[in-house]
C-alpha cells in the first residue's frame, strides 16, 4: 500500500467509452506512484475489473448496503462488490447523504459491512456551504467523523475523504489554510481515538480537484490524496493529478 491514494468516483457515468478511458489509465501506471483507485457504477464493476487487470489501478463501488443481503430493491451488498474483484467502496458520499437520506449511523454500519466483506471503505464526511459560514465548522466536521467511523479503524482498513459540499462539481475550493486546518483537525481527531493506527489512516480533499490545483492541494502535510469526481473522467485529466502526488 502507498501512502497516497488518488481515487475517482465516476458517479452515475459510464459507457465504452469510459472504459476505455480506464484502459488508457491502466496501460499508463508504472511500478511505482500512488495507489489508484477507480469507482465506477455498479453495473460496470466486472468490467472495469477486468480492463486494469494486471495493472495497478484497483477498482471499487461507490456504495454498499449495510446488511449482507435481503429485501433491499436496487441495492448491492459488500460482498457483491467484493465478488466482482472490485476491493474498495465509497461509503457517506455527501451525494447519498442527500439523496438517500443516510445517517452517520447508516454510514458506519455500511463501513462494518465494507470490512466484513474484505473491501476498503472510502469514508466521506464535509460540511455544508452554511456550516462552513458559521463559527462551529471544525466541530460539525468532527462530530460527524466520530459518529460515522466505526471502532477499531487502522490504516489498512479505512480512508477518510474529506469533501466540504459546497466545493463539489462546483469549481470552488477551500483556501489552503481551510484544507490545512480541516485535515489537521481530522488527523488529531483520528490518532486521539485510535492511537499509532490514527496516524495511518489516509485522508483524501475531494472537491473540484483538478490538474490545475492538485500539487498546491498536496503541499497539505495531511493531505495523503484526492477523491475525484468530474477529473477523473478523462485519463489525460487523472494522470496529471496521480503524478501530482508521486
Ligand atoms: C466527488 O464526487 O466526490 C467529487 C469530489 O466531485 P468533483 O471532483 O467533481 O468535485
Amino acid at each position: 500500500m502507498a501512502r497516497t491514494l488518488a481515487a475517482g468516483n465516476w458517479k452515475m457515468n459510464g459507457d465504452a467509452g469510459l472504459m476505455d478511458e480506464l484502459a488508457t489509465l491502466a496501460a499508463h501506471q508504472g511500478e511505482d506512484g500512488p495507489d489508484v483507485l477507480i469507482c465506477p457504477p455498479a453495473t460496470m464493476l466486472a468490467q472495469a475489473v477486468a480492463a486494469t487487470k494486471d495493472s495497478r489501478v484497483a477498482v471499487g463501488g461507490q456504495d454498499c448496503h449495510a446488511a449482507a443481503s435481503g429485501a433491499h430493491t436496487g441495492d448491492v451488498s459488500a460482498a457483491m462488490i467484493r465478488d466482482t474483484g472490485a476491493s474498495a467502496v465509497i461509503v457517506g458520499h455527501s451525494e447519498r447523504r442527500a439523496d438517500h437520506h443516510e445517517s452517520n449511523a447508516d454510514i458506519r454500519a455500511k463501513a462494518q459491512a465494507a470490512w466484513a466483506a474484505g473491501l476498503l471503505p472510502i469514508l466521506c464526511i464535509g460540511e455544508s456551504e452554511a456550516e462552513r459560514m458559521g463559527p462551529d465548522t471544525l466541530d460539525i466536521i468532527a462530530a460527524q467523523l466520530d459518529a460515522s467511523v466505526p471502532d477499531g479503524a487502522t490504516g489498512e482498513t479505512l480512508v477518510i475523504a474529506y469533501e466540504p459540499i459546497w466545493a463539489i462539481g462546483t469549481g470552488r475550493v477551500p483556501t489552503l489554510e481551510q484544507i490545512v486546518e480541516t485535515h489537521d483537525m481530522i488527523r488529531a481527531r483520528l490518532v486521539a481515538r485510535f492511537g499509532d493506527e490514527g496516524d495511518k489512516i489516509r485522508i483524501l480533499y475531494g472537491g473540484s480537484v483538478k490538474p490545475t490545483n492538485a500539487a498546491e492541494i498536496f503541499t497539505a502535510k495531511n493531505v495523503d490524496g484526492a477523491l475525484v469526481g468530474g477529473a477523473s473522467l478523462k485519463a489525460s485529466d487523472f494522470q496529471p493529478i496521480i503524478d501530482a502526488l508521486a
